[in-house]
C-alpha cells in the first residue's frame, strides 16, 4: 500500500469536529500506516509535498457559514493539483446539501456523524476500494443520497472525543441528539431526536488521560442541553448529572470543570435553584448560557420551542439568584417576527442588563437541515443596528449577530 497522507484542514469554525474525528482515526488501528496533518493554514507547500510522497486526502469540516471560503480553497486546490489530491468533506452543511459540495469540487462527501463513516472511508481511499459502497459517502455516482436519520446513530462511549495523539484536545461531547424541534435549528436534522449520553466512565477516562498526556487542566462539555444529561433530553436527571460533575472534579490534576456555559446551552425550563445550587458546588463558570430566543411567546409558539418567555425569565431570575450570571441567547429577525416584535426583543436585552444578565445575540440565518431553511433571511432596521450596537458597546450584549446578518443573506441567495 502507498504510504498516504490525511491533511484535515483545521479552521476555528469547525476545531471541535475536528478534534473527535482526528481521534477516531489516529486510534483506529486500520489507520496506522496514515500520516496525519491538520494545518490551520493550507499552504501549497504542505499539499505539495504531501504530493510528492504519496496520495494526499485532503479533508474539510463544513459548516454552512463557511462555504465560500471552503469552496475557494477547494478550486485552488484543484488548479494546483488537479485530481492528485482527494477532496472530501463532512459537517452539518454536508449532510443537509451533500450534492452542492460534488458540484464544488468534492471527490467523496460524508453524510451524518462521522466517527463510523470517515475512518471507513479513508481506509477504502487507502485500498483503492470504492468509498461509495460506504452507507453514508456520497460521491458523483450515488444516485440516492441518505439523510443522516437513515444512518444508525453513533455510540458516543465507542469514539474518543478528541485527538490525544495529535494533542488536539477540546471540549467533550457529552450528549448529543435533542427530542425538540425548534424550526431554526439543524441538531435534530443532523443527530436525530435520539438523545445518547457519553457514559461517565468514558468521560472520566478520556479526561484522567488528557490531563496525563496533554496537561490538561481544565474542561467544557459539549451538550445541545447540558442539564438533561444522562437521560432522554426532557427532563432532568439530578443523580446523573451530579454523579457526573461529582466524578469528573475529582480527576487529579482537573482543576476546573465547565458546565452549562458557553459552548453548551440549557433549556429555562430545566434551570431550577436546587439544581444551580448543586452545581454551583462543582463547576468553575460564572455563567449559564440559557436559550429564550425571543421577548414573544407568539414566536416561541410558532418556533416550536415549547417554553414561554416567562419560564425564561424565571430560569434567568433563578440563576441570579444561585449566584451565575445568565448569558442569554436571543434571536432577531426570526421568520414571522414583527417589526414590534423585534424591537420587544432588544428591549428585553436592555431590561435584563440591568438584571444583571447579558446577552448572546444572533440574527436569523436559514441554516441548510433546519424547518426554516427555506424562509427569509433574518433583516434588521436600522433603529435595531443601533440599539444592538449600543449593547455590544457596552459589553452587554455578545455573538456575531452583525456578520450573521451578512451570512444570513448569503445563505439564503445560494438557495436560488
Ligand atoms: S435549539 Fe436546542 S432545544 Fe431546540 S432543537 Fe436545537 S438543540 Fe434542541
Amino acid at each position: 500500500m502507498d504510504s498516504h497522507t490525511l491533511i484535515f484542514r483545521a479552521h476555528s469554525s469547525s476545531r471541535y469536529s475536528l478534534a473527535a474525528l482526528v481521534g477516531v482515526v489516529e486510534t483506529d488501528h486500520r489507520l496506522s500506516e496514515l500520516a496525519i496533518e491538520a494545518p490551520i493554514e493550507l499552504s501549497t507547500s504542505t499539499i505539495r509535498k504531501s504530493v510528492a510522497k504519496g496520495p494526499t486526502i485532503l479533508a474539510h469540516s463544513v459548516m454552512s457559514t463557511q462555504t465560500d471560503r471552503i469552496y475557494k480553497e477547494v478550486r485552488e486546490v484543484r488548479e494546483k493539483f488537479g485530481n492528485s489530491v482527494t477532496i472530501v468533506g463532512g459537517g452539518p452543511h454536508v449532510s443537509a446539501r451533500p450534492m452542492e459540495l460534488l458540484e464544488n469540487g468534492f471527490d467523496y462527501v460524508v453524510i451524518g456523524e462521522g466517527e463510523k463513516t470517515f475512518p471507513e472511508l479513508l481506509w477504502y481511499l487507502m485500498n483503492d476500494k470504492d468509498p461509495t459502497d460506504i452507507l453514508g459517502v456520497v460521491g458523483k455516482i450515488t444516485q440516492d443520497c441518505p439523510a443522516p436519520r437513515d444512518l444508525d446513530p453513533v455510540n458516543l462511549d465507542t469514539h474518543p472525543p478528541f485527538a490525544l495523539g495529535m494533542n488536539i484536545v477540546g471540549p467533550i461531547e457529552v450528549t448529543r441528539g435533542c427530542p425538540y424541534s425548534c424550526k431554526f435549528c439543524c441538531t435534530p436534522f443532523l443527530t436525530g431526536g435520539r438523545v445518547r449520553n457519553r457514559s461517565i466512565d468514558s468521560i472520566t477516562y478520556w479526561l484522567t488521560r488528557a490531563v496525563e498526556r496533554s496537561g490538561f487542566d481544565r474542561t467544557w462539555f459539549l451538550s445541545p442541553n447540558a442539564l438533561s444529561y444522562g437521560g432522554r433530553g426532557r427532563t432532568v436527571e439530578e443523580d446523573k448529572l451530579e454523579g457526573l460533575l461529582r466524578t469528573v472534579t475529582k480527576i487529579e490534576g482537573l482543576k476546573e470543570v465547565f458546565f452549562g456555559s458557553f459552548p453548551s446551552e440549557v433549556r429555562p425550563e430545566f434551570v431550577t435553584r436546587p439544581i444551580l445550587e448543586m452545581m454551583m458546588s462543582y463547576v468553575a463558570n460564572k455563567t449559564l448560557q440559557i436559550g429564550l430566543q425571543s421577548s414573544s411567546n407568539r414566536m416561541l409558539k410558532l418556533t416550536n420551542r415549547h417554553h414561554t418567555v416567562e419560564d425564561g425569565l424565571e430560569a434567568i431570575n433563578t440563576t441570579l439568584d444561585s449566584g451565575f450570571i445568565p448569558h442569554v441567547d436571543m434571536i432577531f429577525g426570526l421568520p414571522g417576527e414583527t417589526k414590534k416584535e423585534l424591537h420587544e426583543s432588544i428591549d428585553l436585552c436592555q431590561s435584563l442588563a440591568e438584571m444583571g444578565a447579558k446577552t448572546h445575540g444572533h440574527v436569523f440565518m436559514p441554516l441548510p437541515g433546519s424547518a426554516y431553511e427555506n424562509e427569509a433571511p433574518g433583516r434588521l432596521d436600522s433603529e435595531s443596528r443601533k440599539l444592538l450596537g449600543e449593547l455590544s458597546r457596552k459589553k452587554l450584549l455578545t455573538g456575531s449577530w452583525s456578520t450573521q446578518e451578512s451570512m444570513a443573506e448569503i445563505l439564503s441567495s445560494r438557495k436560488s
